[in-house]
């Protein structure tokens, strides 16, 4: 019987690992199908404080692993493929190994909704990004693309500005699921230009391992030609990770964990940390603080109940 399992291993699940660790709960920690979240696949992360030269994401995420190691968390490849919530202690199976625990943590997080494209993800950190705001800054003076049609394009969009030479944001339809304002914000600034109806082929060039290039089809007149981009931006929404708690536990409509408060969820002894449940900051600092909280609710849980 665990005292508390955490699954997921990026910015949220590490905190949450370094603080129960520290508070003498031997967490057992799920790695995840994205070993070290979404910081895993990106380069300099220079907004994390306390780098002020920056640090490589992969080896912020490592460290706080480190760190959670040191103090005793236990780290076990896998993800959680079935739950049951239904009662305590709670039953959790990690690629078929079934694990009970006292108190949960769930800290999976969303993923980025990719295009598929053939070579997008032999480009993902070398000039395609799922994160304006991680990867804006590295391209200053450049080309930048963000695809999209949603508050998250309009935003990234506006942000981007900021730092490129010109903004192009593509988008497959007419119409957009933008909210007025943002979409207004986005059509009155004079570095964003709109290409409608217009889908991406592929990104060149993987044999420079660098973005250089798209390829683009207009869908209306099904013409193709290849336009000069340094920064791809993917901005199609995200995919919360909780396919295992469908039915279980309470989800808005997009699957994103709903709060009670603070790191709580509607079952009791079962905490939110990071992404799952956050579909507004998504910054490595907030996951980790949201995996703080839900190591300190976590302990108090445990202490409250006696343990
Ligand atoms: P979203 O509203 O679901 O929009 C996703 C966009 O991506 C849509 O325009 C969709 O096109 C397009 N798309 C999806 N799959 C595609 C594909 N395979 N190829 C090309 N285009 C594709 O997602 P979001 O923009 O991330 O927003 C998610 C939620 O967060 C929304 O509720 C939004 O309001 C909220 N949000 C709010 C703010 C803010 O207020 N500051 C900022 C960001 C997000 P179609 O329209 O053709 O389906």
């Amino acid at each position: 019987m665990r005292n508390v399992i955490i699954l997921g291993s990026g910015c949220a699940g590490n905190t949450a690992a370094v603080y129960t660790a520290r508070a003498g709960l031997q967490p057992l920690v799920s790695i995840g199908h994205e070993p070290g979240g979404q910081l895993s696949i990106t380069t300099e992360v220079e907004n994390f404080p306390g780098f002020p030269e920056g640090v490589m994401g992969p080896d912020l995420v490592e460290n706080i692993k480190k760190q959670a190691e040191r103090f005793g968390a236990e780290y076990v490849w896998g993800s959680v493929d079935q739950a049951d919530l239904s009662k305590r202690p709670f039953r959790i199976s990690i690629d078929g190994n079934w694990e009970e625990t006292r108190t949960l943590i769930i800290a999976t997080g969303a993923s980025a909704r990719w295009l598929g494209l053939p070579n997008e993800q032999k480009l993902v950190g070398r000039g395609v990004s799922s994160c304006a705001t991680c990867d804006g800054p590295f391209y200053k003076e450049r080309k930048i693309m963000v695809i999209g049609g949603g508050d998250s394009a309009m935003e990234e969009a506006n942000f981007l500005t900021r730092f490129g030479s010109e903004v192009t944001l593509v988008h497959r339809r007419e119409q957009f699921r933008a909210s007025k304002i943002m979409l207004d914000r986005a059509r009155a600034n004079p570095k964003i230009k709109f290409l409608l109806n217009t889908v991406v082929e592929d990104i060149l060039d993987p044999s420079q391992n660098l973005v250089t290039s798209v390829r683009l089809r207009d869908l209306s007149t099904n013409r193709e030609w290849e336009q000069d981009v340094d920064g791809f931006f993917v901005a199609i929404g995200h995919i919360p990770n909780t396919k295992a708690f469908v039915g279980q536990i309470d989800l808005d409509e997009d699957g994103y964990i709903l709060s009670k408060g603070g790191a709580r969820t509607n079952i009791p002894g079962v905490f939110h940390a990071g992404d799952v449940q956050d579909r507004i900051y998504r910054q490595a600092i907030t996951a980790a603080g949201a995996g703080c909280m839900a190591a300190i609710e976590a302990e108090r849980f445990l202490e409250a109940e006696g343990h």
